[in-house]
């Protein structure tokens, strides 16, 4: 699982809230991206401005809705990014969610 701002590796966290699930944090100083299954990735700030201005990637799974974590960039490809579902393991490219109906398989 990935930032999707600084594509570090995200680590788990602890949650000083109780009854909050399992919440990733990036590992850069002072980024306020945390990602848990339920939310997808979301700013751990209350400032509203700052999340006003913050554009979140939105990425949801096909089969079942949920939020879709960053899994892989392609340092060689910038715009490349695969996107993974935390609930059924299916992933998908931002080639295909970009350009909606992309390449389609056969004739
Ligand atoms: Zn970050
Ligand atoms: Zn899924």
């Amino acid at each position: 699982m990935l930032c999707y701002q600084h594509h570090k590796e995200m680590l788990l966290g602890l949650v000083s809230e109780p009854a909050e699930g399992v919440l990733y944090a990036c590992q850069e100083p002072g980024c306020l991206i945390r990602y848990d299954a339920a939310r997808g990735y979301f700013l751990d700030t209350e400032d509203l401005k700052t999340i006003e201005l913050e554009i979140m990637p939105r990425v949801n799974c096909r089969s079942d809705g949920q939020p879709m974590y960053l899994a892989q960039v392609n340092p060689e490809k910038s715009s490349f990014r695969l996107w993974k579902c935390p609930a059924c393991d299916q992933s998908r490219n931002n080639e295909e969610t970009s350009d909606g109906l992309g390449k389609k398989m056969g004739a």
